[in-house]
């Protein structure tokens, strides 16, 4: 292998960066390079701020916790004079970020350098990218396979080094599926951890920004930096950061892993399911103590988040109306047929459906029997976590209950597209934080090797336990540095 910097993760570049033996002009060339080799057939990146990016890193100052350090940053985290379209034809090259989001503004002032913009189903809509309006991503373990989604970009990156790390976004598992599709590791953070600020909304109770990478410490080392209480995010906490690096120290002994009953009953997938229990044997084997847990409610998590998380998209996406923001079609009649026309044709068929769904079960007659239902069955599922966490100090899954699927398999049939999310979504719901990192690979029937992700979902705030969780795991196995 090539000395290129592009398969080095953020700590180990940081240490040649610190001994000198590289500068970060030379690893964003390398980097740079790699993106044009490999991009091309995986479709990860929608652009790139090559100019930009290079003269930061003439400037960069490698004794800032992220000095020199590339980022590249899912298409819908405001960059300040980069273009932003959330993947969708409503934006494309038609809006340019006025404002850095809070996360990408805490990045800079470490001094990381956002790099370029990471492909994405339209709006985050999405479980395998192929809602992206711009263009189809493929798996970089299998190009007839998606990379997952809605993050696919960020996560094939990231895999597929061309990217030393990634931002990425999770409303109902958008960072952790891709992570656990491609390979690398994904984390969800508690809601409010993160500010949202900047970021442009799919489902505004559910979404958090976070970090995709290839080792969890660099997962640790970002999230330390993105989060904590900024005031244009009033749902922000303003709990102290920790400094998540510290607590991964390797310690896991006595530590309580619960199995939720319920995730590991019929539908995984049979290498997915080894794979888990395979992992779960591995962590027992390093001292954690494993138990069951229930999540009661756990089959009525798809329903409540598809109710919840389309109202909320109903009306966030009201704000795209073609006067205030993106392309509109041209030459309209009155008012009504300027929206008709420009809305028509700048979204895609599951962001209108999201939308048609979500302003049905808010609309009046049907508001108590899906909308208001639906929260209440939040609340049931948020007690449901309560209670296990009584029980266990983290609880552990497979991310996603297949591996990768075919290109087309699913975009026909939208349910069997949600059904994919049946592990993560709950999360969201109950507003905790978690992981996914690589535990195995699966051989596919046309004989491509698949990873595996395990899941391990923690309390809120759990964050340091989970990546301690995840680090203890990575450094005693290695599937996260496996080259696709
Ligand atoms: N796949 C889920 C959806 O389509 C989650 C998306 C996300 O987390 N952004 O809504």
């Amino acid at each position: 292998m090539s000395d290129s910097a592009a398969h080095l993760s953020i700590t180990e570049l940081q240490r040649d960066y610190r001994s000198g033996k590289r500068t970060p002009v030379e690893a964003l060339t390398d980097v740079i390079e790699a993106i044009e080799k490999k991009d091309p057939g995986v479709g990860a990146y929608l652009s790139l701020e090559s100019g930009i990016a290079l003269r930061d890193a003439e400037n960069a100052d490698v004794t800032l916790p992220l000095g020199g350090i590339p980022i590249a940053v899912k298409d819908l985290i405001n960059v300040k004079g980069q273009d932003c379209s959330c993947a969708s034809k409503f934006l494309q090259s038609a809006y340019t970020s006025t404002y850095d989001a809070t996360v990408i503004s805490r990045l800079r002032k470490a001094g990381a350098i956002p790099l370029g913009r990471t492909n994405m189903d339209e709006f985050a809509m999405g479980s395998s990218t192929e809602n992206s309006g711009i263009k189809l991503a493929r798996n970089p373990w299998d190009a007839d396979r998606i990379p997952g989604g809605s993050s696919g970009g960020s996560a094939i990156a990231v895999a597929n080094d061309t990217a030393i790390a990634a931002l990425g976004s999770d409303t109902g598992g958008s960072i952790r599926q891709p992570a656990s599709f491609c390979g690398s590791v994904g984390l969800k953070p508690t809601y409010g951890r993160v500010s949202r600020f900047g970021l442009v909304a799919f489902a505004s109770s559910l979404d958090q920004i976070g970090p995709m990478t290839k080792t969890s410490e660099d997962a640790a080392l970002l999230l330390s930096i993105m989060s904590g209480s900024d005031p244009l995010d009033s749902t922000s906490l303003s709990d102290a950061v920790p400094d998540y690096l510290n607590e991964l120290n390797g310690e896991i002994k006595g530590l309580r892993i619960g199995l939720p009953v319920e995730y590991f009953t019929h539908g995984i997938d049979p290498g997915v399911r080894q794979c888990v229990e395979d992992a779960v044997s591995h962590l027992e084997k390093l001292g954690a103590e494993v138990i069951e847990v229930s999540l009661p409610h756990t089959e009525y998590a798809i329903a409540t988040y598809y109710i919840i998380a389309t109202a909320e998209a109903s009306a966030n996406l009201a704000r795209f109306d073609g006067v205030r923001y993106g392309n509109r079609a041209p030459d309209p009649n009155d008012i009504i047929d300027h929206y008709r026309r420009t809305r028509a044709a700048g979204f895609g068929d599951e962001v209108k459906r999201r939308i048609i769904l979500g302003t049905y079960v808010l609309s009046s007659g049907y508001n108590d029997a899906y909308y208001v239902r639906a929260q209440k069955v939040r609340t049931l599922i948020r007690q449901d976590f309560t209670a296990a966490f009584e029980q266990a100090d983290v609880l552990v899954s497979p991310t996603a209950p297949t591996p990768a699927f075919k290109i087309g398999e699913k975009s026909g049939d939208p349910l069997q597209m949600y059904l994919a999310d049946i592990f993560t979504i709950a999360a969201n719901l109950a507003g905790i934080c978690g992981a996914s990192t690589p535990c195995g690979l699966v051989e596919s029937d046309s004989g491509t090797q698949l990873p595996v992700g395990l899941q391990v979902l923690g309390p809120p705030l759990g964050e340091g336990t989970v990546l301690k969780v995840t680090d203890a795991f990575e450094k005693t196995t290695n599937w996260h540095r496996r080259p696709c």
